[in-house]
Formats: C-alpha cells, sequence, structure tokens
C-alpha cells in the first residue's frame, strides 16, 4: 500500500515489510531501486524534473526521517518512519544469513575501507565482492566494474540525488540487483561520524542532534522542516 505526499506515492510499510519487500525484490531477480526520501529530496525534486521521474520510477521510496512522517501526519496518515541507515544494515544482515553478494559504493577512500572492514567484523558471513571510493569522475567505469562483479545488493553513498541518478543509471546496465541510496551511513559505519544518543534516536530526533552537532548541516537542513511543512499543508492534490 502507498500513500501519497506532494504528488509522490510513498511505501507505507513497517519496518519489518519493508525488509520483506526489499528481499522478495532480490529473491525475484529483478532491479530494482529504493529511494529512502527526506524533505531535502521533494525541494530538490521540484527543482530537478529528472530527479522527480526517478523518484517517480523507483520500486520502493519509504520515508526516512521524521519530517517525511510529521507531513504525512499533517494529511492524516500514518507511516512508520524507516530510518534509511538501520534499513540497509538490516539488509547486510540479511545478505549475509541469505549468501547474498553485495556491493557498496561512496564516501571518501578512507571511509568506506574503514567501513568494509568494520561490517565484516560485525556481520559473520557478510560476501562483499566490489566496493568503491564515491569521488569517480566516470560513472560508466564503476557501472562496467559492478558488472563484472555482480552483486545482488548494491549500497551508493553519494549524498542525494547524486546517489538517486547513479543507481537509476545502474538500473538499464547491470544485471539483477537490489540498490539503495544509503547517504551518510559510511561515515557512521566507520566510525567517523558518531550516531545520535539512542534517546535522540527513540524519539524520531536523529535529524536534531546531527543538525546541531554538525554545524554544515544546521544551516542546510533546520529551516528546511518547517518550510517543507507549509508545502505539504498549502499543497492542492491533482484530481
Ligand atoms: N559523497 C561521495 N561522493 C560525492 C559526494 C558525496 O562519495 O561526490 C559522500 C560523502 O563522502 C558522504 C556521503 O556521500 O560520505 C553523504 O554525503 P552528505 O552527508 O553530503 O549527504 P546526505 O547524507 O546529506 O545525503
Amino acid at each position: 500500500m502507498s500513500v501519497e505526499l506532494l504528488g509522490f506515492n510513498i511505501d507505507n510499510y513497517t519496518f519489518e515489510e519493508a525488509v520483506l519487500k526489499a528481499k522478495s525484490l532480490i529473491d525475484g531477480g529483478r532491479v530494482a531501486q529504493v529511494i529512502t526520501i527526506n524533505p531535502e529530496m521533494f525541494d530538490a525534486a521540484e527543482k530537478d524534473s529528472n530527479f522527480a521521474n526517478i523518484i517517480r520510477e523507483a520500486e520502493m521510496v519509504i520515508p526516512d526521517g521524521v519530517g517525511v512522517k510529521l507531513g504525512l501526519k499533517l494529511k492524516g496518515k500514518n507511516v512508520s518512519r524507516i530510518p534509511g541507515i538501520d534499513f540497509a544494515k538490516r539488509l547486510l544482515k540479511e545478505a549475509a544469513i541469505s549468501n547474498i553478494p553485495v556491493a557498496i559504493i561512496g564516501s571518501k577512500n578512507e571511509v568506506i575501507t574503514k567501513a568494509v572492514e568494520n561490517l565484516k567484523k560485525e556481520i559473520s558471513g557478510l560476501n562483499i565482492v566490489y566496493y568503491h571510493n564515491g569521488y569517480f569522475s566516470d560513472d560508466n567505469e564503476i557501472y562496467g566494474e559492478l558488472k563484472k562483479s555482480s552483486p545482488k545488493l548494491v549500497l551508493v553513498a553519494l549524498g542525494s540525488p547524486k546517489q538517486e541518478k547513479f543507481i537509476y543509471g545502474a538500473k538499464k546496465i547491470l544485471n539483477p540487483a537490489l540498490m539503495v541510496g544509503i547517504g551518510g551511513s559510511l561515515d557512521v559505519w566507520s566510525g567517523t561520524v558518531k550516531r545520535a544518543p539512542e534517546i535522540f534516536r527513540k524519539l524520531g530526533i536523529e535529524w536534531l542532534y546531527r543538525t546541531v552537532t554538525q554545524p554544515s548541516r544546521f544551516k542546510r537542513i533546520f529551516p528546511a522542516l518547517p518550510l517543507f511543512l507549509i508545502k505539504v499543508l498549502s499543497y492542492k492534490d491533482k484530481i
């Protein structure tokens, strides 16, 4: 089931349902894109019709942050928040259990190297067949390398909308795989950036902790939430 927000369909899954859906896409041998959507991405989509189409064509669009949840609540719809970083970690655990080959792309070289090392330590049986930093100039070169290593789960951390565009480009080229944009997750998994304390996460205000502790994010994200909610309230559904 999905719900509509600002002209986009958002999947209304619980965390567990989203994991099952992702697994069924992998098992079904399809190429699929998962977008974990946040308010900033709606803004970007408004200014960039290519990006808007990518969101419309994605096989799964799940609400990452509290912003999207609040926006839907204003429209009288209740959805579960599915933090992208937790969702991606869970998919890695499922991949390890089912021996699904994984590729990870993004972040600086030392960040991804450390993240891969930590993930392998934490998740026994994790089969990472390919990884590469996120600072490359030729997408086709990476697509070629990905194709050769045939992963079935691909995590991409290039920031948004770069990662969604990279994944969209890969859809036409790669063998069947589930591909997920994971934003700053590698920074956290490498230990470069600390996650918010449990209490912030439970209350769904991890963004608040991150914006306050990372001043560059504060300037970017803090004004975005009230503006997003105003936009949601003033949006007229097209009939
Ligand atoms: N990143 C990358 N290549 C780029 C731009 C960004 O690999 O060309 C990485 C960056 O190192 C970081 C991740 O993308 O690890 C997420 O970046 P950011 O925090 O800006 O994105 P957000 O989480 O806000 O979407």
